[in-house]
């Protein structure tokens, strides 16, 4: 049976699991073990980090493939799934749902890092809604230290935050009427996230529009050179069963 090692963390990523699954592949899902009670996918699962590019590569003995369907932004694990799969022979293949950028409105500010983000914030308003994740929320801190942030987070941050930021721990897929709801109740006049990318954040966007609050969003960084990206995981599905060999249709490696 051929063995699928499947770094998650995603929708994408337990979309695919069962759909592996059903098709009788042996595929065990890997997580960082960064949430606290994660959503588990269908069939093996395993947790935690596997040490670095070299601990990786000695753990692929196990396993025939990898399908690396982590976040967009999980450029280490991302990285080193390339050096390590190279160092040990094993076909990779990057699953990814699409950015924002074809649905973007003319009016969004489009930064390349938290830092920017931060700064453009504290000029554009005085009650930014940081949706960006926990694990930057520090890179914040310098621009919008004095500002009435509203944070919102799977998990609350391990660091001390300022007297005037609130955390709001929670999940989605979210509604438009309740993001609608949350903007108007903290009066929030700066919306700030990242090209996430994907539904269950998107609706976001849409009440932000429609109250005329101003957005700024991180853009992507880039995926490793090399790395063949797929968008779909019927792709996936059909690389896995066509033994790592076969065509993968209107993909594109990360230099084009
Ligand atoms: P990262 O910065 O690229 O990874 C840092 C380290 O965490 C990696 O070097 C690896 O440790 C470990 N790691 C990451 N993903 C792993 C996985 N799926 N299985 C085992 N170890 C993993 O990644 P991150 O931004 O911390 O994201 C961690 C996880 O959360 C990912 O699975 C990602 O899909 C998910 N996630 C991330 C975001 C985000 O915005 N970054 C948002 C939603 C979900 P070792 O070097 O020890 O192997």
């Amino acid at each position: 049976m051929t063995r699928v090692l499947l770094l998650g963390g995603t929708a994408e990523a337990r979309g695919l699991a069962a759909r592996l699954v059903t098709a009788g592949v042996d595929v065990t899902t890997s997580l960082a073990g960064r949430v606290a009670d994660p959503r588990l996918p269908a069939g093996a699962v395993r947790v935690g980090g596997f040490g670095g590019i070299d601990g990786l590569r000695a753990a692929l003995a196990g396993y025939d493939a990898v399908v690396d369907a982590t976040h967009p932004f999980a450029t280490t694990m991302s990285a080193n799934a390339v050096a390590a799969c190279r160092a040990a022979g094993r076909p990779l293949l990057r699953l990814e749902r699409p950015g924002w950028a074809e649905r973007a409105r003319p009016s969004w500010r489009w930064v390349d890092t938290h830092g920017q983000a931060a700064e453009l914030a504290a000029e554009l308003g005085e009650r930014p809604l940081l949706t960006i994740g926990r694990q930057q929320l520090a890179s914040y801190l310098p621009a919008l230290r004095d500002s009435a942030v509203l944070a919102r987070v799977v998990d609350p941050p391990a660091i001390e935050l300022p007297v005037a930021w609130q955390i709001r721990a929670d999940r989605g897929p979210y509604e438009l009427a309740g993001e609608i709801a949350l903007l108007r109740a903290h009066r929030a006049d700066v919306l700030v996230t990242k090209d996430s990318g994907g539904e269950y954040t998107w609706p976001k966007l849409v009440a932000a529009e429609e109250l005329g609050v101003p957005v700024v969003i991180v853009r992507r960084p880039a995926p490793p050179p090399g790395l063949q990206v797929v968008h779909d995981v019927e792709q996936v599905l059909g690389w896995v069963l066509g033994d790592f060999g076969a065509d993968v249709h209107t993909s594109a490696t990360s230099e084009d």
